[in-house]
């Protein structure tokens, strides 16, 4: 390429001076790089997200999909409408009514994967320095969204049950009083990444209570709801306001994330613009993997293939659990997911999980270190487990080496004194995270 006149920029990237001021905040992480390695196969990863499609019956997809394009090729390989399919939308009132939702498909918006319905839904409300309330710590692909629009996000505390709803109240005023402009409430009741908690109805309640007397909008990020190991699916916040908050679900946890089939409830307003957004971006969601979901809807026992999901991530979870308690370092914590992908450990004091991270890698396992679900630099001494992708006994592998090098991580603490192990951090976390890590 040839240097663009008058343009200061890199040799590396000429263009850096024209970038616009929103692409500041897209910036990679320095452990990105090092997930490419934690990607080999030597290495048990205990940090991707991804769903275990390979549980999927790939066969009954296979036979289904090739039936789909014979039947109704045409229909199937087209653009379709900027909301998405009529039919596919009733199918998720369906589905969100195991929430106890009551919705009506008009309302619903259908996008690619729950990630892009979180990102129309913050492309309609947030201008520049709006400020977006949030878990202590949260999902880092939601991070990577406020940050490409130049929000502001400030942590709210979180304790055993989720966001705190008296600490939601003081970071509400507190914002206000700074002159700030709040504008979302952004939260994952269910299975909560990267927190593996849940919140109890009556959190809920005051959650919901909390954001109506201060006038925001409730973002009810809600991708792993039908993953309780239970089998019970909690009520969604959702359900109980239809004006006050905006809720996400998603079809990547429960069938294949590959199809990017996720959606959004919203009031309908709210709707109507999500959807000219929706238009101005994509045009319409793909038409092949919409159509591919209703059909597995109608045509296969997606509550049973869900329920097997279920089963074996409950098996991954436990093998997770009971070798953490055999072999995780005195002063080590975890929370004990009910459900979904993902358990928050906390390290015994002076420990960096940041700094940890090359050694652990060089030792064969992988992990996600807590700053990346921070955007102020909190989370040194945490990191996010999962058990999702990897089988039970690589688990147990996973934990094995990685309770190795915390003990070792702990020698060189005891021997050369507290912050023998931590590295300097830049402030943000990895808020554009490689695609297999959110
Ligand atoms: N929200 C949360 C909390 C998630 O964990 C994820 C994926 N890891 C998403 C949203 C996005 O999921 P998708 O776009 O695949 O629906």
């Amino acid at each position: 390429m040839t240097q663009p006149a008058m343009n200061p920029g890199s040799r590396l990237d000429p263009w850096v001076a024209s970038y616009a001021a929103r692409a500041q905040g897209m910036t990679a992480s320095a452990i990105r790089a090092l997930f490419s390695v934690a990607s080999r196969p030597e290495v048990v990863s205990l940090a991707g997200g991804a769903p275990f499609v390979s549980a999927l019956p790939l066969d009954e997809f296979a036979d289904m999909t090739a039936q789909l394009i014979r039947d109704r090729g045409p229909t199937a390989l087209q653009y379709c409408t900027g909301q998405g399919d009529e039919k596919l939308r009733e199918q998720i009132c369906g589905v969100m009514e195991l929430s106890g939702i009551h919705a009506h498909p008009d309302d619903v918006v259908i996008t690619t994967g729950s990630q892009m319905a979180l990102d129309l839904t913050v492309r309609v409300f947030c201008n520049p320095g709006d400020v977006v309330l949030v878990e202590s710590p949260s999902y880092v692909g939601a991070l990577g969204v406020f940050a490409s629009y130049q929000c502001e996000v400030v942590h709210v505390p979180t304790d055993s049950e989720g966001l705190n709803p008296a600490g939601l109240s003081e970071a509400i005023d507190r914002v206000r009083a700074e002159g700030k402009t709040p504008k979302l409430i952004y939260t994952v009741p269910t299975y909560h990444n990267p927190l593996g908690i849940t919140q109890p109805p009556q959190r809920r309640a005051e959650i919901l209570q909390v954001a109506k007397s201060a006038g925001l909008l409730l973002l009810e990020d809600d991708p792993y709801c039908l993953l309780g190991f239970d089998g019970e699916v909690p009520r969604a916040i959702r359900a109980d306001d239809a004006d006050a908050v905006v809720y996400l679900g998603s079809f990547s946890k429960t069938i294949a994330a590959g199809l990017r089939v996720g959606w959004a409830l919203a009031p309908h307003g709210v709707r109507e613009k999500l959807v000219l957004a929706s238009e101005a971006s994509v045009l319409c969601p793909s038409n092949f993997s919409q159509l591919t979901v209703s059909e597995y809807l109608a045509t296969q026992p997606w509550q049973e293939q869900i329920k097997g999901f279920r089963a074996l991530y409950l098996e991954r979870r436990d093998a997770l659990l009971e070798s953490m308690e055999q072999l995780m370092p005195p002063g080590t914590t975890w929370t004990v997911p009910e459900g979904g992908f993902f358990s928050w450990v906390t390290l015994p004091e002076g420990l960096d999980t940041t700094a940890m991270l090359p050694r652990a890698v060089a030792g064969l396992v992988a992990y996600v270190p807590g700053t990346g679900f921070y955007v102020d630099g909190q989370g040194r001494d945490a990191m996010r487990l999962s058990y999702c992708f990897p089988e039970p006994d690589r688990i147990r592998e996973g934990v094995r080496r990685l309770s190795g090098i915390i003990e070792t991580e702990l020698d060189l603490v005891s021997t050369f004194g507290p912050g023998a192990n931590i590295a300097p951090h830049s402030k943000r976390g990895p808020n554009t995270p490689s695609p297999e890590l959110p």
